[in-house]
């Protein structure tokens, strides 16, 4: 790109006006869920009889007949019809990470000559998209070649693009998973199992356990045409070179800043949309970094919620180029400014209204509180190297340990009240119960419990898995993830603890302890005994580095290693023992992540050795042979004077020398390094080959270039530079 194109492009981005908005004639209320066969729709399609069974089905997760899903189908394909779809399709989230669909027309032949519009029961509720280029860690070579998408009837079917969109689950033929969704169904399944047993503890009428997700997306947002320019950006979805503008987010006038209007319009497109496809989005504004965003909506289901923001992820880059902007939920898209992470807000509730996580009036209530919260954090202590994992990736990695995210390291943070109540708690020993039994009669123990007034105002953000009031936000969570990874991993974790807790409380009960006291004692054990992951203070200072060793906590940094969590003995019991995957699902699993982490890295530093040799040094060449040429006039100007003249030059001409070397040699060790990478055959062992030799050298090269980019003209320099892509007007 000529320079002149490139000022030319950063001013027209700069005048860009604010793209008019698709307003709708009505308010939210009205178009609200349009595009979904939500219960509404159901009613007004569905024969009251199969409505009824339908419900049903979802409700207390019953398989649906053939016959059912017939009439089913029917309805839904005149309610798809009617709102304008023209083709149908299987919607699920591969291992890849993004959504796929394979679209097929509504037609069949009528057999006389002409087309009807068809849609039967089998084609709603099993496909086969032979979609058998999706990652699958050998699992459908080794069992069998097909893959199976299959109607998931507990997520409403919607219409995206005149094109009816059902939630499926992706499996092989004989039944390992192919995707998220179905190991995090089975995770919800399996704790709510297991969070109903104890919760009938309390209040015996509990029938089901649901656990909630609040995501809050991260997000950039930058302009179209300079991201065109920017090939790093298009093909890696981060730039993989460009010095730190001047200024970035020192000021923090960014956060929770005027949004520009340009982008008031966009968001304001973006949540019509959502609303029509009944995805509840709330909040928005602006984060840390300049150009970036948060968008979240009012907590859902967990399963109904990752499909929302699967879909969100999706339709907001289609929104954003009709305002000529390119979304980046890439990690860590610039260097020097904050990354993008997608904080999971997660709880447990019960269909009889208790918010598990959630303190309550009575000493009761709160004895129920303090089970599940000191239960999950057993669960998160016990599997702290497994979601460390869950949240891992390629793009995720730069985000993690670096200053402004989570650490590479999991712990709780409660905040001051509770971690008083939970010292409180384990200091008081059985004579302290009966003391107390003695003195306030039946209420035993549950005067130890102060009343949970929680102070919510000293939130850590620097904690990775933070109580907030009546959930836990876990932040590590990458901005381009399926939540589901992380989703699954909790859920399991914790219905795994609450099995072992209820079976110990159980035994004291049977040992003729009364019910209180057995729980209230077992809930002091496990404060004891996980005490290690409790840490209310900055998770970026390297004192807790050091500490964290010393409780035995998970500090591995390199993500190939870090996903051998997936595979200890401890994690595949957890797994299948609740369910949820098998230790062949795990370790197919586990080679598509490998797989992926090369994928990505060498697709990046492929870029980048391009981007080098044929932008940045040609670049760099010119320049300096105009340096060089102005040193020969000067010297035929003025003889022996001018070396004292060009002395600037000189040192400039040397300088540029020195990086163009550093970057070719460093290239060309990065290309031999990832040849030796490509001759393994392990997916393990190519993974780290790839962030031990490949990683640092592409360090090496964009170090270099950001120097040159300080040296070479401005005007020559042939990409839009930081100062250029993160400001919007
Ligand atoms: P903050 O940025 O202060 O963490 P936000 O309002 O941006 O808060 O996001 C909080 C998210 O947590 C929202 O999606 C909200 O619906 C969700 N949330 C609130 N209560 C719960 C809960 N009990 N369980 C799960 N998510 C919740
Ligand atoms: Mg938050």
């Amino acid at each position: 790109m000529s320079t002149t194109l490139r000022f030319k492009m950063v001013e027209e981005a700069f005048d860009r006006k604010a793209m008019p908005v698709e307003t709708p004639a009505t308010r939210p209320e009205q178009y609200y869920g349009e595009l979904v066969f939500n219960r509404q729709q159901m009613f007004k399609y569905l024969p009251k009889k199969i409505y009824d069974a339908l419900i049903d089905a979802i409700e207390n997760k019953k398989p649906i007949d053939r016959q059912l899903a017939d009439s089913i189908a029917d309805g839904m394909k005149r309610w798809a019809i009617d709102n304008g779809a023209r083709h149908y399709t299987h919607w699920f989230a591969p291992l890849t990470g993004g959504t796929a669909e394979k679209h097929e027309a509504f037609v069949e032949h009528d057999g006389k000559g002409g087309m009807v519009e068809e849609f039967s029961g089998k084609l709603l509720v099993q496909q086969e998209p032979d979609a058998s280029s999706f990652p699958n860690g050998g699992i459908r070579n080794t069992f069998e070649a097909r893959g199976y998408s299959a109607w998931d009837i507990s997520s409403p079917a919607f219409i995206l693009d005149q094109t009816l969109c059902i939630p499926t689950i992706f499996i092989s033929y004989t039944g390992e998973s192919l995707d998220y969704k179905t190991p995090l169904l089975r995770s919800i399944n399996a704790v709510d199992k297991a969070a109903t047993a104890v919760a009938r503890y309390f209040d015996p009428e509990v029938k089901h356990t649901i656990s909630y997700l609040g995501w809050e997306q991260e997000y950039f947002l930058v302009d179209e045409s300079l991201y065109s320019a920017r090939p790093d950006l298009v093909m890696t979805g981060r730039t993989l070179m460009g010095h730190e503008s001047a200024k970035n987010q020192q000021l923090e006038d960014h956060y929770f800043g005027a949004i520009p209007s340009r982008v008031e319009a966009f968001m304001l497109d973006l949540e019509i949309r959502c609303h029509r496809l009944g995805i509840p989005v709330k909040t928005r504004h602006n984060e840390v970094a300049p150009n970036q965003f948060e968008l979240a909506p009012i907590y859902e289901e967990a399963n109904l919620a990752n499909d929302h923001n699967l879909l969100l992820m999706s339709v907001m880059n289609e929104v954003a180029r009709r305002h000529n902007f390119r979304v980046l939920l890439h990690e860590k898209p610039f260097a020097g400014v904050n990354g993008s992470g997608k904080h999971c807000n997660w709880s447990l509730g019960t269909d009889r209204g208790a918010q598990l996580f959630a303190p309550g009036r009575t000493p009761m209530d709160n004895l129920r509180f303090l089970t599940f919260f000191v239960n999950t954090m057993a669960a998160v202590y016990r599997h702290n190297a497994l979601l460390k994992a869950s949240i891992m990736s390629a793009t995720n990695a730069h985000r993690l340990g670096a200053n402004e995210a989570p650490p590479a390291i999991i712990s709780v943070f409660t905040g001051s009240h509770l971690a008083e109540v939970l010292k409180h708690l384990e200091e008081s020993d059985a004579a302290d119960l009966t003391d107390l039994k003695k003195q306030s009669g039946y209420s035993l123990g549950l005067s130890q419990i102060p009343e949970l007034l929680l102070d919510n105002t000293d939130r850590n953000r620097t904690s990775p898995f933070a109580f907030t009031g009546n959930r836990f936000e876990f932040r590590a969570v990458g901005s381009s993830a399926n939540c589901a990874s992380a989703m699954l991993v909790i859920n399991t974790a914790v219905a795994e603890q609450l099995c072992e807790f209820k079976k110990k409380v159980d035994a004291r009960v049977e040992g003729g302890e009364n019910l209180t006291d057995a729980i209230l004692n077992e809930v002091r054990e496990l404060v004891k005994a996980t005490k290690a992951i409790h840490f209310d203070g900055n998770g970026y200072s390297d004192e807790w580095k050091e500490e964290a060793k010393r409780r035995g906590l998970d500090c591995e940094t390199s993500a190939p290693l870090i996903f051998d969590a997936y595979l200890k003995p401890e994690s595949v019991k957890m797994f299948e023992s609740m369910g949820v995957l098998s230790e062949a699902e795990l370790i197919a699993r586990n080679d598509v992540k490998w797989e992926m982490y090369t994928k990505k890295i060498q697709i990046e530093a492929r870029v980048l050795g391009d981007l080098a040799l044929n932008h940045i040094i040609p670049v760099a060449t010119r320049y300096q042979s105009l340096l060089v040429d102005n040193v020969i006039k000067l010297r035929s100007i003025f003889g022996d004077r001018a070396d004292e003249m060009a002395r600037c030059d000189l040192e400039t001409i040397e300088n540029i020398a020195q990086r163009m070397s550093n970057i070719k040699t460093t290239v060309a060790s990065m290309v031999s390094a990832r040849k030796r990478a490509n001759a393994l055959t392990d997916e393990r062992e190519k993974a780290i080959a790839y962030h031990d030799n490949v990683v640092p050298a592409m360090e090496m090269i964009r170090y270099n270039i950001d120097k040159l980019e300080l040296m070479v003209d401005n005007e020559m320099w042939p990409l839009p530079k930081y100062r250029e892509l993160l400001f919007i007007r």
